[in-house]
């Protein structure tokens, strides 16, 4: 008996599909780094590219040339961490080059070859985490000789809270771009992820980059999700026991049963991402019904209360994500946010992928 996690790729697509119109004219490319959030970058990816997206983003090398090898040569496939000139020998990825010195050796590379190198380059609006900084941009922008040999597909930078719309940020980081990419070479322009698509349309660009959304995360966290769901986790009952009422459960006897009560206990725990911080606070599902988790989360096993449910014996599959149970709830009681929740799902489960 093995926990399932169950991957709709037609929500995927739809996801995507209603993000293209949103971005119309603009393209819209799908981001499947950290294993397409979880949930499996290579049948993400293949869903999406069956759908028209051409566009990928990862952010590790090796994540890029799985992507590679799952969509076969055509569409972009770009390493938001950048990597060395040759290091992705024959995968035809293209690096987003984050500072000068990634700058110098893509162009460097370019001059020993012979050939103009394609490629993106972030500057950072704003975030001071990556990409290069208004002043490096602006030496650049003032030098373009240091940009020979490079064929720059999209100038990008990314957003620091595209999910709060009140934040003046999001209004400085679109204007500081559009400053910054008026001085640089012209380039095709990438702004905005899942939530930037939403802010209105100083946001918009030749190419938004979602990843969230696509997995079915609330990008306009203050109004209804108008995503579809993508992810459903559900867990055997491995076994049901009757407990006197003064009876503790689990590690550091956390819970203790009020009423004479009915524990059943299910195979997944914090190894498998079912995060610790939710002990004694989540709710699983059993057929739609409610059922609390009592106690501690431990590493392979979780026990909820069922003393109200008389049905639920061995083998019973209790939902610990899906309908009623989304990502951005299960993280809203866990205190995280769902990326985090989709993320963290372990390699323990049988991966069941619902065709587009
Ligand atoms: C992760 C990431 C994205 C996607 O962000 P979401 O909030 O998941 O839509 C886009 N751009 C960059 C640079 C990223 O790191």
């Amino acid at each position: 008996m093995q926990a399932v996690l169950t991957v709709d790729l037609g929500a995927v697509a739809d996801n995507w599909l209603l993000l293209r119109d949103r971005a119309a004219p603009g393209a819209v490319a799908g981001v499947v780094k950290a294993d397409g959030y979880g949930l499996g970058a290579a049948p993400v990816a293949r869903a999406l590219h069956a759908v028209g997206c051409r566009h990928f983003f990862v952010a590790h090398l090796t994540e890029g040339v799985a992507v590679r090898a799952a969509l076969g040569p055509g569409p972009m496939v770009a390493v938001l961490n950048g990597f060395a000139p040759g290091a992705d020998g024959e995968a035809g990825l293209l690096p987003v080059l984050n500072g000068p010195g990634d700058v110098a050796a893509w162009a460097a590379a370019a001059r020993a070859k012979g050939r103009q190198l394609p490629a993106l380059l972030h500057v950072d609006t704003g975030m001071a985490r990556l990409g290069l900084t208004p002043a490096e941009a602006a030496v650049l922008a003032a030098d373009p000789a240091r940009l020979a040999g490079l064929e720059l597909r999209h100038v990008m930078t990314h957003l620091a809270c595209a999910d709060d719309p009140e934040n003046p940020l999001n209004a400085q980081q679109a204007s500081r771009f559009a400053a910054i990419r008026a001085r640089l070479p012209a380039a095709a322009a990438s702004l905005a992820n899942s939530s930037g698509m939403f802010l209105g349309p100083d946001f918009g660009s030749d190419l938004a980059r979602p990843g969230c959304a696509l997995y079915g995360i609330n990008p306009t966290p203050a109004v209804p999700n108008p995503m579809r769901q993508v992810a459903t986790l559900e867990a055997p009952v491995l076994q049901v026991r009757e407990i006197p009422a003064g009876t503790p459960v689990g590690y550091g006897a956390s819970w203790t049963a009020a009423r004479p009560s009915r524990i059943a206990t299910v195979a997944a725990g914090y190894a498998d991402g079912y995060l610790r911080s939710l002990s004694g606070r989540a709710v699983g599902r059993i057929a739609g019904r409610p059922v609390p988790l009592v106690g501690r989360v431990s590493m392979d096993l979780i026990t909820f209360d069922v003393t109200d449910l008389p049905d639920v014996v061995p083998g019973t599959m209790v939902q610990l994500i899906g309908p009623g149970n989304t990502p951005d709830e299960v993280a809203a009681v866990a205190g995280t946010i769902g990326y985090e929740i989709l993320t963290s799902l372990g390699a323990r489960y049988r991966r069941a992928y619902r065709a587009a």
